[in-house]
């Protein structure tokens, strides 16, 4: 199953990986703050994710990793 992996530390919450999504699946996460003061983004249906790496080939900050 594929397994999505966020350094939330490293996101900048640009937010392009949720518009890359097909799934829809990324959403920044509001609540939360990293380290470098920004929303990071966040997975909400980790068994939705179909593996693709569209949101992993945009993000400019190499912050997402998928495992097949
Ligand atoms: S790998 Fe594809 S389906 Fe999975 S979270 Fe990234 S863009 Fe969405
Ligand atoms: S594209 Fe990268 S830096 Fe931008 S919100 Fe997504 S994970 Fe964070």
């Amino acid at each position: 199953m594929a397994k999505v992996t966020i350094f939330e530390d490293t996101c900048k919450g640009c937010g392009l990986c949720t518009s890359a999504c097909p799934k829809k699946i990324l959403e920044i996460n509001k609540g939360k703050l990293n380290a470098k003061g920004y929303h990071p983004a966040g997975i909400t249906d980790q068994d939705a994710c179909i593996a693709c790496a569209a949101c992993a080939r945009i993000c400019p900050d190499v912050a997402i990793e998928i495992e097949k």
